[in-house]
């Protein structure tokens, strides 16, 4: 973020912040407080890009969110949205991709201050050691993690996520073909892996376009128990706890800070994704993988 752009969003952030306070306050009273899932990538001080933070801002970051708000896993976030009642502010951490230098410091930290954490794998990329394309095209092939590293963060209670398998665009097709392989196939490559449910998916890029109610069908006839979107949103008390609205984690703890204090233009402008009917729509051929 440039310096103007740091002053003017640190500006509109103080100036509403009274304002933020006040339904804050409110939210509480009325048990809607709301549910963050933050997503972060990479935790890293090498090739820093838009997708990775420093070691040091992630650490500054945790401490912040450790103070501010509750923070729960996936299924404690579901059951509060699901209660309709929820007096104190929640965050969730999820990271996707699985990139292997998680595993140096990130994990570690999370691990040792109790941080409930989900983390969705992209399972080719994992299996086969190959890096992520969009790595590959920026010229910096970073190293996604091993299946040994994932076996053994699951070990250390890192709840592991499906993020499918070859990190498809999943508004790219509603054959259902294509989203058994990916979204049903990652289930079960995670699965055999760890010899446990895979209880998460989380869409890649996680815009509108990328996700399509069949895909939210298919993850539902697949079981699982939820589904992470990332086109930024606010989850509250008494919204559909499947679809679970995730927020980027910026680097700029300027721009965490004005997402979660309910940002009141974000909040306003806000236009959820519709899964659709998801549980009452049928898909075929499901078990197909490859
Ligand atoms: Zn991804």
């Amino acid at each position: 973020m440039n310096q103007l752009k740091q002053f003017a969003l640190t500006a509109y952030y103080y100036t509403t912040l009274l304002q933020r306070n006040r339904q804050a306050l409110l939210r509480a009273r009325t048990g809607q407080a709301p549910v963050s899932v933050l997503f972060y990538h990479r935790v890293a001080d090498s090739h820093p890009n838009a997708w990775t933070i420093g070691r040091q801002a992630f650490a500054a970051q945790m401490r912040w969110l450790s103070r501010h708000y509750d923070l729960i896993s996936l299924s404690e976030a579901q059951a509060r949205i699901a209660s309709g009642c929820s007096a104190r502010p929640a965050a969730c951490i999820t990271f996707d991709d699985g990139y292997a230098e998680n595993c140096d410091f990130a994990l570690p930290l999370l691990v040792e201050l109790g941080i409930p954490t989900t983390y969705f794998v992209a399972t080719d990329f994992m299996l086969t050691g190959r890096p992520f394309p969009h790595d590959a095209a920026a010229g910096a092939p970073l190293p996604p993690n091993t299946a040994a590293q994932i076996i053994e963060w699951s070990r250390r209670g890192i709840e592991i996520g499906a993020h499918t398998r070859s990190h498809a665009n999943l508004g790219s097709s509603t054959e259902p073909e294509f989203l058994a392989d990916e979204i049903v196939g990652s289930k079960r490559d995670l699965e055999e892996l760890l010899g446990r449910e895979v209880n998460y998916f989380a869409c890649p890029y996680g815009l509108h376009q990328n996700m399509t109610p069949a895909a939210f069908a298919a993850c539902y006839t697949a079981g699982f128990a939820g589904v992470c979107s990332a086109y930024g949103g606010y989850n509250f008390p008494g919204n559909d706890p499947f679809h679970l609205q995730r927020i980027h984690a910026d680097p700029e703890m300027i721009r965490l800070k004005n997402w979660l204090t309910v940002d009141p233009l974000k909040l306003k402008h806000h236009i959820p994704f519709d899964p659709g009917d998801y549980g009452q729509i049928t898909t075929t051929s499901l078990a197909a993988t490859r």
